[in-house]
């Protein structure tokens, strides 16, 4: 017997995998609310404070709303639903209620939005009516938005989830996805997202299945209700039927003695069957990662994203917290190397305490990010090159530095690095110059990598970014991703010009974007003339398989047939044949 409640919502496969569990609904209430009393004369500043709050998410929803507008069907209900909210915010009974409150009772932004949602929510329920009882959860939906952007402060949404569950969401931020527990949570769902944003990424390091850009994934669905993820395919499967949860936990089965399979090639070393090694080191979100990089097998690791440390807190890191971090991280790599990527915020990885300064731009993507933004806030490159030179003191460390675009940048890290050094030797600390390496992954750097390798010590291809930025496609709008293509043809081209000039000037050259961690990609990225490969952990022991199955003179053949088609097309069908093997 089918269940006639076996809803499919299809969107993108961002994490591979299966997840089945209880749904639980990201709902934006809940969030703790402080209350306090104010003196008269702050009366106008908290109005300022409530009103910069509004305008700000009157702004998200208007985001948000044109996301949700140019999703596949399905999502005109949310369009609607973000108009009725944006309009709640203008001269509502909403805000007009917690001015109020602010001026005759003298408390505080938070508790009056607080105290207003309670007031108009009692008011619907009272009119005895299902559907007005629902707009005063749309009421307590907007107000919690806009607590949530009073308090500048990120809390973690998933603190009551339970064990085992299904995350179902609007839309998880990278912040959001550091927070989630794996093993304490199964999987996620989202109606935006794209798959090559900082989300997606997080979500495979952690291994959790996930789907985004499925449209109208929360309605009708309530937590506890159960539900499939199915991250390779691309859907989730609503309440699904006896037939469906059996078929899928014969697939998890399957996938859990593969693992296992996998797991027995850890001390295997990475080797092409005619003897050319490959390096494959790990990417770390979390510092947690490090220990299934080391149980992967990875030789040292190859990208540490620091934007962790940045996330999902008011105020900026100092010296010494960050320094005590990557020593903790350098310790445990006993010996192996540490490639640590100073702050890469902006575009869609926003760290609250740098605010406005990065994430206000028409097109951040092309804005203040990464280490345009270390340059221009010397303060803020200086205390983290600080950190890393301590760090290189209890271990091997390498500075990678990202979205270089040009000779000159390099050039003017290093000077802010000798100045660093000098500053800690006055402080008595005595430090050594680690490797400095660029992330190739704007088009230009690749272009000039011929003259930027003789400034670098080392190179890491970014192959997520260097997609985005030579197809122009914006790597986390799920609208576009049927466009992102890293094998296309053009990508390619810079890739190998990269590698090129990495052996012309005896430097390292590794990839670590997400190509680096799919096993297809192995062959073509070592006849590019690719040797190391930095990927999440959880995909190290797929590759080492691959590359111990094939040969480097087959990886070269399968490199220049692919190199030598130009449509994407045909290079997506060799790609998934693979080189012919003997
Ligand atoms: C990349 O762009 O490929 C990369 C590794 O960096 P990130 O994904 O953090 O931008
Ligand atoms: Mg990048």
């Amino acid at each position: 017997m089918k269940n006639d409640g076996e809803r499919k919502v299809t969107g993108i496969g961002i994490a591979p995998g299966v997840a089945i569990g209880p749904a639980f609904v990201i709902e934006q209430s809940g969030v703790p609310v402080p209350e306090y009393e104010i003196p008269v004369a702050d009366v106008a500043a908290e109005t300022k404070r409530l009103h910069g709050a509004i305008a700000k998410v009157q702004k998200h929803l208007g985001q948000l709303r044109a996301r949700a507008a140019a999703l596949p069907a399905g999502a005109e209900d949310m369009v609607l639903l973000l108009d009725a909210y944006k309009a709640m915010l203008s001269g509502s009974r909403l805000v007009r209620g917690a001015e109020d409150i602010i001026a005759r009772q003298r408390l505080n932004a938070e508790a009056a939005v607080q105290k207003q949602i309670a007031v108009l929510r009692a008011g619907f329920a009272a009119m005895g009516d299902e559907y007005l009882a629902a707009r005063g959860d749309d009421v307590a939906d907007v107000g919690t938005r806009l607590i949530r952007s009073l308090q500048e402060q990120h809390y973690n949404p998933f603190a009551a989830a339970p064990e085992g569950c299904v995350i179902l969401a609007e839309e998880i931020t990278p912040a959001d996805a550091a927070l989630m527990v794996p093993g304490r949570i199964a999987g996620f769902a989202t109606m935006l997202g794209g798959a090559e944003g900082h989300a997606a990424i997080m979500a495979r390091a952690l291994g959790l299945p996930a789907v985004s850009g499925a449209a109208a994934l929360t309605h009708g669905v309530r937590s506890g209700e159960m539900v499939i993820i199915d991250g390779r395919a691309g859907f989730a499967i609503i309440r699904p039927d006896a037939a469906t949860v059996q078929h899928y936990r014969h697939e998890l089965a399957r996938k859990k003695q593969e693992d296992k399979k996998l797991k027995s090639l850890r001390s295997v070393p990475a080797v092409t069957q005619d003897g050319t090694p490959v390096g494959l080191h790990a990417n770390l979100e979390l510092p947690r990662d490090v220990d299934a990089a080391l149980e992967a097998g990875a030789i040292g690791i190859g990208l540490l994203r620091t934007e962790f440390m940045f996330m999902n807190r008011p105020d900026l890191p100092g010296e010494d917290e960050q320094y005590a971090v990557l020593r903790k991280l350098v310790e445990r790599l006993d010996g192996r190397v540490l490639t640590v990527r100073t702050l890469d915020v902006g575009g869609e990885k926003l760290a609250t305490a740098l605010g406005d300064a990065v994430g206000e731009s028409v097109n951040p993507a092309l804005g203040l990010r990464a280490i345009r933004l270390g340059l221009k806030q010397p303060k803020l490159l200086d205390t983290q090159l600080a950190a890393i030179l301590r760090a290189g003191q209890h271990g091997p460390v390498r500075i990678l530095i990202p979205m270089v675009s040009s000779v000159a940048q390099m050039a003017q890290v290093r000077a802010r690095l000798l100045q660093v050094e000098r500053r800690l030797h006055r402080r008595g600390v005595k430090v050594k110059q680690p490797p400095v390496g660029a992330m190739i992954e704007i088009p230009s750097a690749a272009l000039v990598a011929d003259a930027l390798a003789k400034v670098c010590d080392f190179f890491a291809i970014g192959s997520n970014d260097l997609t985005q930025y030579t197809l122009a496609i914006d790597r986390g709008d799920e609208h576009v991703a049927d466009l992102y293509d890293p094998f296309h043809p053009a990508v390619l081209r810079l890739i190998q010009f990269t590698a090129a000039a990495g052996w012309r000037a005896n430097i390292p050259v590794s990839i670590c974007g997400e190509i680096a961690g799919d096993r297809r990609a192995a062959p073509l990225l070592l006849g590019l003339g690719v040797r190391d490969l930095s990927m999440s952990p959880l995909r190290l022991p797929a590759v080492k398989q691959e590359i111990t199955q094939m040969t480097l003179a087959q990886a070269l053949g399968f490199a220049e047939s692919v190199m030598a088609k130009t449509d994407e097309a045909d290079i997506r069908a060799m790609m998934a044949q693979g080189p012919a093997r003997k």
